[in-house]
This record gives C-alpha cells, sequence and structure tokens, in this order.
C-alpha cells in the first residue's frame, strides 16, 4: 500500500489531505481566467468577464436587495463557497425544488446548481414563476448518459424481450432530464433521491417484476444490495451498445433479473476507492468513514455509513467532538462541513478530488449578470419545461411523495 504524505495542520482545512492541488481550483478567480471558460456558457457580456469576485460580490448584494423578496436564490450543496452565501436555502436537488414550490410569492427562482435541477424547480413552480439558470452550460454529465431517445430504445427491446412491459417499473433517479422524469409518470415509474431509493424500490417491486433503474448504476446497485438484492439478479445495460443488442445484456440474465441497471454514473463519485478508505483508516485509527450512494458498492460497503448530502452534512454534526470523519462526497461540501464543524477533523477521502465541474460552471459573473438582468427587466437563463413533460413527470415526482 502507498503511504499518504504525513498531515500538516491548517486553520482553514484542518488536515493536509485536504490541501490538494484542486484547493486553488475552489478559490473564485475572474471568469476570464477560468482554464475551461470557453466551454461555458459564451453569451455573458464581456463586462463581467474580468471582474474581480469583490467587485461581483457588491453587485450581486445590490441587485439582491433591489429585487427583495421577488427573487430567491437555491444553492446545491456543491455550489462553491462565493455562491452559497448568497443562497436562502442550500440542500439538495429535491429539497430545493420543494424550497422554491413553496415561496409562491417570489416570481423569479435562480437555481445556483445543474440544468437538471432547474427543470425540476421548474415542474414544481407555480404558472406565475420563473426558473433561471445562472451558466446554461452547467450540464450533469451523469443525467447526460441517460438521454430520452436511448432509453426509449432500450423500453423497447425490452418489450420486445418480456412481451411487454407491464412488468418493469421503470425508477428515475432525480438527477434525470425532465424528459426522463416525464417518462416514468407516463410509464407507471417514480423518481427517487439518494434519500429515499429504498423506499421507492420497495414500492416499485409491489408493482411489478422488474426496476428498470437510470441514470446511475451505483445508487441502484447499493440499493439493491440493501434489499437483499444480490449481483445475479442485477444486470446492467450499456447504453453505450448499438440498439438491438440489449444493452450488451445476455438474455437469459435479463430474464432473471430484479433490477436492471443503467450503465451511467457520477464522475466526482466514481473516484473514491477502497485503498482510498485503507488509507484513511491506517493513518487514522478510529476514523469514520462515510460516503455518497453514487459510489462503487465495493467502496459504499467498506464504509461506516453512506448516504445522501443531507445524511452527510447530519453525521458530521451528530459525531463527537474530536471525532475524525472521511468523507466520500463532492469536495465543496467537504470544506464546508470541515469549517462548520471545527471541533472535529472532516476531510475528504480523496487528496485529489476535483470540484464536481459542472457545478463550478455556476461562477459568480453569472450570477451577477442575472440578477442584474431581472433589476433591468430582463429574464436571461430561463429554463422551462415543456407542459406534456411537466404534467407527466409530476406524477411521477407524485408518485414518491406519496410513499414518504
Ligand atoms: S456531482 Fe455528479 S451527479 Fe452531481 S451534478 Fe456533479 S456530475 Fe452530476
Amino acid at each position: 500500500m502507498t503511504t499518504a504524505p504525513a498531515l500538516k495542520p491548517n486553520p482553514y482545512f484542518p488536515i493536509a489531505q485536504l490541501q490538494c492541488e484542486t484547493d486553488a481550483g475552489i478559490e473564485t478567480i475572474p471568469l476570464v481566467e477560468e482554464r475551461a471558460f470557453s466551454s461555458w456558457q459564451p453569451t455573458i457580456p464581456a463586462h463581467y468577464q474580468a471582474m474581480a469576485v469583490e467587485e461581483l460580490t457588491r453587485r450581486i448584494h445590490a441587485a439582491r436587495a433591489t429585487l427583495g423578496e421577488r427573487v430567491v436564490i437555491l444553492g446545491h450543496h456543491y455550489q462553491r463557497e462565493d455562491i452559497i452565501r448568497f443562497a436562502d436555502d442550500r440542500g439538495d436537488s429535491f429539497a430545493l425544488a420543494q424550497y422554491a414550490a413553496s415561496h409562491q410569492d417570489a416570481p423569479y427562482i435562480v437555481f445556483c446548481g445543474v440544468h437538471f435541477m432547474a427543470e425540476a424547480a421548474d415542474i414544481l413552480a407555480g404558472p406565475h414563476q420563473q426558473v433561471i439558470l445562472p451558466n446554461l452550460e452547467a450540464g450533469c454529465s451523469m443525467a447526460d448518459m441517460a438521454n430520452e431517445r436511448d432509453v426509449r430504445s432500450a423500453w423497447r427491446e425490452l418489450g420486445e424481450l418480456f412481451g411487454g412491459t407491464n412488468d418493469i417499473i421503470p425508477v428515475t433517479y432525480m438527477n434525470s432530464a425532465a424528459a426522463l422524469k416525464a417518462f416514468c409518470g407516463a410509464n407507471g415509474g417514480v423518481v427517487c433521491t439518494s434519500s429515499n431509493a429504498g423506499k421507492v424500490l420497495e414500492w416499485a417491486f409491489t408493482q411489478g417484476k422488474r426496476v428498470f433503474f437510470f441514470p446511475d448504476q451505483h445508487l441502484g446497485r447499493n440499493t439493491g444490495h440493501a434489499l437483499g438484492i444480490p449481483d445475479a439478479e442485477m444486470v446492467l445495460w450499456n447504453w453505450r451498445v448499438p440498439a438491438g443488442n440489449l444493452g450488451g445484456a445476455q438474455p437469459a440474465a435479463l430474464e432473471g433479473a430484479r433490477v436492471i441497471l443503467w450503465q451511467g454514473h457520477c464522475s466526482v463519485h466514481q473516484r473514491f476507492s477502497l485503498t482510498q478508505i485503507a488509507e484513511a483508516r491506517a493513518q487514522h485509527p478510529g476514523v469514520q468513514i462515510v460516503v455518497h450512494p453514487e459510489c462503487r458498492a465495493e467502496v459504499v460497503d467498506a464504509a461506516d455509513a453512506n448516504g445522501s448530502t443531507a445524511f452527510i452534512a447530519k453525521y458530521v454534526a451528530n459525531a463527537s467532538a474530536g471525532a475524525v470523519i472521511g468523507v466520500g462526497t463532492e469536495i465543496n461540501l467537504v470544506s464546508r462541513l470541515a469549517k462548520e464543524n471545527p471541533d472535529k477533523t472532516v476531510f475528504c477521502l480523496d487528496p485529489v478530488v476535483c470540484p464536481c465541474s459542472t457545478m463550478y460552471r455556476v461562477h459568480p459573473a453569472y450570477l451577477a449578470w442575472v440578477l442584474e438582468s431581472l433589476v433591468e427587466g430582463h429574464v436571461v437563463n430561463r429554463i422551462e419545461v415543456p407542459a406534456e413533460h411537466k404534467r407527466d413527470a409530476k406524477i411521477a415526482l407524485e408518485r414518491m411523495l406519496a410513499l414518504k
């Protein structure tokens, strides 16, 4: 086993493991200096592009004050500090969408997160509310691994194999396009979050013989394991395999499957490994390990606990003073938990963990631009889900809510 570098105290991040090369990437620099800016939304007016974070912060505060209660700003847990500080509420995607829907007096909802989250907020928002995504290029690589065309094509193939789809319940993770939530709503299926996936799968098995789970194979597999479903009864559907080939699976394996897993993953959570957990345990006897269920099954199995971002935050908050906690999730949340729990040592299991590169695209320049546009009376970057998708996606979301 390789030996990790010796730990040194740091006033900001309590242990050296957090002083990784990506820490510099969490600091906000002017938009134009961001290496990846050329692939972000280029239509932001030029004068925002070179502004320093101090100027952007001043402008955001001023626009915010002018707009008052007409705007609600939402910040996902994985947003950078220079964004989350403006959030009226922070949380996971579903909690934030519910928060927005409960603030019907605000006509504008600025969702600092990624595309599918803004769509979910629009699905739940009132007809008079407009949802804005500061940077239209802030997508989610996992959600992008399942597009509607590929899922419909797989559904057709499964229907041909099984002589119909009545016994297959489609379940989509919250991290998916509105079109897929609508597909589930229209086909007897449901949406799940990382908090309620177990309950949702239990319900699905009361409705049919098999579950077709997308887009995250790891959440699906980990949830299946927690329900006692063996690997032999969970089959992977590779969407990269050309249509007509059953996603690369054998017909006999599909016949015996209770869960058909879409071969999608989160590029952030898939980085966590057994080696990192072993190193953390070797360096910190008594360390508590908590990871997100988007991590691989072997990582989830080796951890002391796993759960959603809300679960992880609670786990850290409830740990005793002096506890050392290794966390397997996105670096912005881990860094925030470290700062908010100074009586504990909280560190990221991956010493070179990258921030979620798409969440990171919500730079304060974009937030300043969309808010100042609202002050001037223009809505830019509106996310609007087509009415028929909204209707069917709501059915899938309501089925989920009815399970609580
Ligand atoms: S952390 Fe993973 S699942 Fe979440 S937005 Fe980023 S890529 Fe998507």
